[in-house]
């Protein structure tokens, strides 16, 4: 059988994947970085950078 490897920590887990509560990551922490991830990915775009939160709202 194939042994499934938690992507994030590259533990191998005891078991079926689809014992796993959180497959295909091993734990929530692994999941919560995972998304850390693909958030910061995201908003590493330089490109478009607002100078401020809010319009301008005088005129
Ligand atoms: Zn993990």
């Amino acid at each position: 059988m194939k042994k499934t490897i938690c992507p994030i920590c590259e533990k191998a887990m005891p078991g079926q994947w689809n014992e796993w509560p959180e497959y295909p990551f091993c734990s929530k922490k692994c999941r919560t970085i995972d998304l850390g991830r693909w958030l910061g990915e995201n908003y590493r775009v330089p490109s478009q950078e607002t100078p401020s939160t809010f319009p301008d709202e005088e005129e």
